[in-house]
């Protein structure tokens, strides 16, 4: 039995039966990946409204052009008013979960933030949050104010890697959110930056494991892009068909978790993101971020889709997911498709 068909039949892998998965080839791992996403959470393709509604952040990543200390960004913030407003014409495009990203910013009070979450949970839509570390009584008040789902990337589980790009930032904080979030009863998502520069394949096969270890609800990933204006300027990006061949995996690991195919994909390559679908992925998170704001939301150049208008962006996406023979769903995309 090779290694695909052994991780079909016991959803187990060791460290290094991941690393020579990684290293074999894409296409058998994909169909494996695909007829797996398949039997397990069908062929809807759930689409989640982006909403990047600041730019502001007091941490400073060194892969992430929101750092504090990049002095060449337009800093934004949106009005409790826009956002709600954008998460209106998101609910109207047909959304049924907004999501709320933004850099790490304290001007959102926790009393300005549940105001926000209120407002947009009443008009019927499941509500992911991505906006950092927070404290467990602060996780506690955006649930109990309507929020579903959370995204927080580990980024790498690599702590001397961690420490090295997150600087004022500890690794045990960061598990410390996701146990929090997960006792609170969120839909939990992480995931990690593949291609950091000094990450090896034995450090992805650590995040997998500690993926599926968690266990996560959803796991997003993608390449790392250089920013030219942070410290990880001169770095090559991380590796498309690396990024490709973990999210297959990790669907063969976790057959029926919710698994996005990210932007940062898309960037590298206009067909990625309809190649991850058909490898494992069945999530999709449009943005619906007002061009004037979108084109500040700057995390790494060249980010895809920063011209398109929320109904162009939605309109691409669900003509290319149609073609693929898959359907949108309309539902709110929980995990188990609930
Ligand atoms: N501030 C929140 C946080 O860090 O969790 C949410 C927003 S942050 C911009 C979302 C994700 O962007 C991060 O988890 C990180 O993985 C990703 N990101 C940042 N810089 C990137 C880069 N240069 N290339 C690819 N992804 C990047
Ligand atoms: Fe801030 Fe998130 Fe970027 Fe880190 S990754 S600098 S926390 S926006």
């Amino acid at each position: 039995m090779n290694l695909i068909e052994k991780v079909m039949q016991s959803q187990q892998l060791n460290k290094a039966e991941i690393v020579e998965v990684l290293l074999g080839d894409y296409s058998e791992l994909a169909n494996a990946a695909d007829s797996v996403r398949k039997r397990y959470v069908g062929d809807e393709v759930h689409l989640r409204g982006l909403i990047e509604f600041s730019n502001h952040c007091k941490q400073n990543c060194c892969y992430c052009g929101l750092r504090c200390e990049n002095r060449e960004v337009d800093r934004y913030r949106l009005s409790p008013e826009e956002i709600v407003a954008e998460a209106k014409l998101a609910k109207a495009l047909g959304y049924r979960t907004i999501v709320m990203q933004s850099g790490e910013d304290d001007s959102y009070s926790v009393d300005k933030m549940t105001a926000i979450l209120k407002q947009i949970k009443s008009m019927d839509v499941a509500i992911t949050l991505s906006i950092g570390e927070k404290t467990y009584e602060e996780y506690k008040a955006y649930k109990e104010a309507g929020a579903d789902r959370y995204l927080l990337r580990i980024e790498t589980t690599d702590q001397s890697l961690y420490h090295k790009l997150n600087p004022g930032m500890r690794f045990e904080n960061r598990v410390r959110c996701l146990e929090d979030l997960q006792r609170l009863g969120y839909e939990v998502g992480s995931g990690c930056l593949i291609g950091l520069p000094g990450q090896t394949l034995e450090s992805i096969a650590e995040d997998i494991l500690f993926f599926k270890e968690f266990p996560l609800d959803m796991v997003g990933l993608g390449p790392f892009i250089p920013n030219p204006a942070t410290p990880l300027a001169d770095c090559g990006s991380g590796n498309l068909e690396l990024s490709l061949k973990v999210i297959a995996l990790i669907r063969l690991l976790m057959p029926d978790i919710n698994i996005p195919a990210t932007t940062a994909m898309e960037t590298l390559d206009k067909t990625a993101r309809f190649r991850a679908l058909q490898g494992g992925a069945n999530v999709i998170m449009p943005n619906v971020t007002s061009l004037s704001y979108r084109k500040k939301y700057q995390l790494y150049p060249g980010k895809s889709g920063i011209d398109d208008t929320p109904q162009k962006s939605r309109a691409v996406i669900c003509e290319k997911v149609l073609a693929l023979g898959r359907t949108i769903s309309e539902g709110y995309g929980f995990r188990n498709n609930k």
